[in-house]
């Protein structure tokens, strides 16, 4: 099974596909967490988009096409992947049904999450995770039940992303409304958009998600 998640930055789409990978045993595939591993370990990519990354813009169409490009072939992906925060572009859009045509795959559906802007900002800029295995956290919904210590690792060392600030999610938005907004128009003239609503209970949009996900898988 092949799906994309949707959504602005802050709609829940890295939790949700978490979740929604172990369930159903498919991959995660972020472009956001592959592009911040690049500029941690300081590859060629990760110099290219660092700046970018931190002002909040979309990085070019063929750097994270090239990604995605040679993740899908990775053995690990065989079974099907959830993407989340790809495609964010039309011609990224068109460069995956090209790729995925190529390699005799298909995509089955598109879930869009909508969250109203102003609920954005509050959820991206509250946000924080465990630096050792990754879970996230929110300075007003969801702190560890012992406060400095990661529910699931007992980790004590936090960390924000550099650009989960007010001036970066605003921009942010914008390439979110300007260059991503377009594909809900894309997938739904190609019969495969599925609208879920983004304000709901954290756990009632995951048994949505996994619903639409059981009806294809059969
Ligand atoms: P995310 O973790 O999905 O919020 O992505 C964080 C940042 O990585 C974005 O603000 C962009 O700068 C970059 N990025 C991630 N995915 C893409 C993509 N598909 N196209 C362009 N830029 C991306």
């Amino acid at each position: 099974m092949r799906l994309i998640l949707l959504g602005p930055p802050g709609a829940g789409k890295g939790t949700q596909a978490t979740r929604l990978a172990k369930r159903f045993n498919i991959l995660h595939l972020s472009t956001g967490d592959m592009l911040r591993a690049a500029v941690a370990a300081g590859t060629p990519v990760g110099l290219r988009v660092k700046d970018v990354m931190e002002r909040g813009e979309l990085v070019s169409d063929d750097i994270v096409i090239d990604i995605i490009s040679d993740r899908v072939d990775e053995p690990d992906a065989a079974d099907g992947f959830i993407l989340d925060g790809f495609p964010r572009t039309v011609a990224q859009a068109e460069a995956l049904s090209v790729l995925l045509e190529e390699k005799g795959l298909t995509l089955d559906c598109v879930i869009a999450i909508a969250v109203k802007d102003e609920a954005l900002i509050e959820r991206i800029t509250g946000r924080y995770s465990c630096a050792k295995c990754g879970a996230g956290y929110h300075d007003v919904y969801h702190n560890p039940k012992v406060e400095g210590v990661c529910d699931t690792c007992g980790g004590t060392e936090f960390i924000r992303r550099a650009d989960d600030n007010v001036e970066t999610v605003k921009s942010r938005l914008l390439a979110y409304h300007g260059q991503t907004v377009p594909l809900i128009d894309h997938y739904t003239l190609k019969k495969l958009l599925t609208n879920v609503d983004g304000m709901a209970n954290i756990d009632d949009i995951t048994e949505e998600i996994a619903g639409v996900m059981a009806g294809i898988s059969g």
